[in-house]
Formats: C-alpha cells, sequence, structure tokens
C-alpha cells in the first residue's frame, strides 16, 4: 500500500503504546495540520485524541481560548485545501491544550512547507519554515516557564521525508523516483541530550529509531511490545 488514502493503520504506534502506559492514560495528545492523521493513528483502535485539519476541538471542558481558535478556524481562507489546516491554528491549539491539559507527550504535525514546495512557492516555503521555527523557539521558552514542563521536557524536531536535489528544481518533490529525498533530519532538545558540540561520529541514524528513542527516554520498551520491527534506540547507536 503506498498511497495518501486514509487506511487505519495496523501497526500500534508509539503515541498509542504511551497512551496505555500507567502515569500516561489519557496524557497523550496529536494535533496535526494534515487531515489523514486520525487514520494513521488508527483512532478507532487506539482511542488517542487526534485532532486533523479543520476539525474543532471538542471538549466540554475546552477553555475560551481553545473555543475561539475552533472559531476562528472557519474564518481563514483554505489555501491549501480543506484538508490542510494552516499550521499557525495547529500550533496555537497544540499550545493552549498544553496549558490547559497538561498533556505528558504531544504529537504535532505541520504541513505548510511540503504544500508550499510541490507549489513551487518558494517565497512562502521559506517564510513558513521560518514562522515555524519561532512557533518552536515561542513552546520551548513556555515549557521552561511552566514547572511542570521546565527542565523534564524534551523537543524531538523531525520531518517524514527529504526534498530533491538533483536537478535542482527537483527541491519540490520528493519519493521514491526523487534521488536523496529519502535523507532526513533530526534536532533534539531536552535535559537528557546535553549539547557535546560537533557530532563526530559517522553514524546513519534511521526514522526507525525514534520510536524507540522516545520511549526510553520515558523510561519504556516499545520495542519489545510494537509486534513489528523498530530500530534501537538512537544513542546507544551513537555511543558505539
Ligand atoms: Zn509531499
Amino acid at each position: 500500500m503506498n498511497t495518501n488514502d486514509p487506511v487505519p493503520n495496523p501497526n500500534i504506534n508509539i503515541l498509542e503504546y504511551l497512551n496505555k502506559q500507567k502515569g500516561f492514560e489519557n496524557k497523550v495528545a496529536v494535533f496535526t495540520s494534515w487531515q489523514i492523521f486520525p487514520a494513521i493513528l488508527n483512532v478507532k483502535r487506539s482511542g488517542l485524541p487526534v485532532n486533523s485539519g479543520y476539525t474543532n476541538f471538542d471538549d466540554a471542558k475546552a477553555d475560551e481560548r481553545l473555543k475561539y481558535l475552533n472559531e476562528i478556524q472557519h474564518k481563514v481562507p483554505e489555501m491549501l485545501g480543506p484538508d490542510e489546516r494552516l499550521d499557525f491554528l495547529t500550533y496555537e491549539f497544540s499550545k493552549e491544550y498544553i496549558k490547559q491539559y497538561k498533556p505528558r507527550v504531544l504529537y504535532m504535525g505541520f504541513d505548510e512547507t511540503d504544500d508550499l514546495a510541490h507549489d513551487g512557492n518558494y517565497k512562502f516555503y521559506l517564510q513558513s519554515a521560518n514562522k515555524e521555527d519561532g512557533f518552536l523557539g515561542e513552546l520551548w521558552q513556555y515549557l521552561q516557564t511552566d514547572p511542570q514542563y521546565k527542565d523534564k521536557t524534551t523537543l524531538i524536531i523531525t520531518c517524514d521525508h527529504g526534498r530533491g536535489d538533483v536537478p535542482l528544481e527537483n527541491w519540490r518533490d520528493h519519493g521514491t523516483d526523487t534521488p536523496h529525498s529519502e535523507q532526513t533530519w533530526f534536532a533534539v532538545i531536552g535535559p537528557d541530550t546535553p549539547p557535546t558540540g560537533v557530532i563526530k561520529s559517522q553514524t546513519t541514524t534511521y526514522h526507525k529509531q525514534l520510536a524507540q528513542t522516545i520511549a526510553q527516554l520515558l523510561g519504556f520498551d516499545f520495542k519489545a511490545a510494537a509486534g513489528h520491527e523498530v530500530g534501537d534506540p538512537v544513542n546507544t547507536v551513537i555511543d558505539k
């Protein structure tokens, strides 16, 4: 299967796994711009709260700011189509949710840079990446002012694929026909990840290692429980 159709994912995801662990029950939440995530995270099975696309955040306990976001998200033009919410809304929903509900794990999925690159809209592609950088900076600053999160919280920032570079106009695309677009990156900031300067190791790390890396940071072993292939945590690879 290799389409963007909303097929319920048969695999148990790290978020679904964490949501069932002691102390994490109902403390895992997901906000994404792309409407397909309820299928990716198989909400029917997982029971995860997943707010995606231009769907309202529906909870009787939601505070005024979350209700206001529900209201205004239908007032912006759907510039990326009806299935891709603008990222500032996804970010604001996430931020207000964190402030009110204090989740222990939150997954936030943006969309704009991918869509704008496919459109060849370089100006707004850069601007969107810059705005998203700002969101992450603001989020980190907030986490450092809240005693529940301060010095206890890790942010992992990554992308689901790279983009082409040969020839250069292939920056718009990605996929099996686009060389080098399988190359990705991730960044980690948090109390268990000391800044050690430039990494000199030549080790290649893979996205399939991130699930177990997240589990390990929280003291769990996802690999043993997943029932499907899961990579080793990133640090053990770098330490070799
Ligand atoms: Zn894409």
